[in-house]
This record gives structure tokens, C-alpha cells and sequence, in this order.
């Protein structure tokens, strides 16, 4: 369950504006989504928005912790409402389809390097490639 959108507006102090709420919308529809996908989602409800604009809001959502921007080799910046539980992707070398897949083991970061060249790891983010059911 996620949280309505204009209350997780005005939670992380942004303003309520109705691209950002029609976004944040799309994208519970339409997890791991590139820009223009969502801008032609949107597009029926709010023509006013362009693919510039939702490029502002998205950057803004972003930077705002309340969506998470996820960039698989090959793809362009794609992005989901389902941020801070470290959960990582597996994308299909066919057809690029993208899901879901729950941290590998215990809690973030669930993969620990044996040498961290003294960083401190606080998440890890992987990315499964493979075949989905349709295409195997
Ligand atoms: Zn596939
Ligand atoms: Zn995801």
C-alpha cells in the first residue's frame, strides 16, 4: 500500500501540484517507468504537462526521497514509488521486462563485500538478468 500522494506531498514539505500528485499516480500504475511513459500516461488528464515538466517533477520527487530512480544497463532512468527498502531488480535480457525482487537476505545492505576499502555500506543495489516467463 502507498500512501496517497498529496499526503506524502505535504509529509516530505513539497508543495501539492496536480502533476506531481498525477505522477506519483502513474507510477503506481506504472512502476519502473521511464519519463516519457509516464508523461504519456498523464497525458489524458493533464495535456499542460510536457516531457520537460515531468522530467522537473520527477527530479523534484526524487530528490525529495518520495520515488526512486533506477538505471539498468541499456536502459534509460527509470523510476517507482517503492523507495528505502532495499529491494533490488530483475530485468529480462528479452524483453526488458523489470520486477521486483526483496533484499537478497536480513536487512540493508543484505550483500556484504568482504572488503569495503573502509567505505561503510549502508545499501546495495543489484540487478538480475535472466529470462521472464514469456520469453524463456
Ligand atoms: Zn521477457
Ligand atoms: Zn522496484
Amino acid at each position: 500500500m502507498t500512501t496517497a500522494a498529496p499526503d506524502q506531498l505535504r509529509a516530505a514539505g513539497l508543495k501539492v501540484t496536480p502533476g506531481r500528485v498525477a505522477l506519483l499516480s502513474a507510477l503506481d500504475e506504472f512502476p519502473h517507468s521511464k519519463a516519457e511513459t509516464l508523461c504519456r500516461a498523464i497525458q489524458t488528464s493533464r495535456p499542460e504537462m510536457s516531457i520537460q515538466s515531468v522530467h522537473n517533477v520527477l527530479a523534484d520527487l526524487s530528490a525529495a526521497g518520495l520515488i526512486r530512480r533506477i538505471e539498468p544497463a541499456g536502459f534509460s532512468a527509470l523510476y517507482e514509488r517503492r523507495v528505502n527498502d532495499n529491494h533490488h531488480h530483475v530485468v529480462c535480457s528479452g524483453c526488458g521486462a523489470i520486477e521486483d525482487v526483496d533484499r537478497v537476505q536480513g536487512a540493508a545492505p543484505c550483500l556484504s563485500p568482504r572488503d569495503t576499502s573502509g567505505f561503510i555500506i549502508d545499501t546495495a543495489e543489484v540487478t538480475f538478468w535472466g529470462f521472464c516467463p514469456a520469453c524463456e
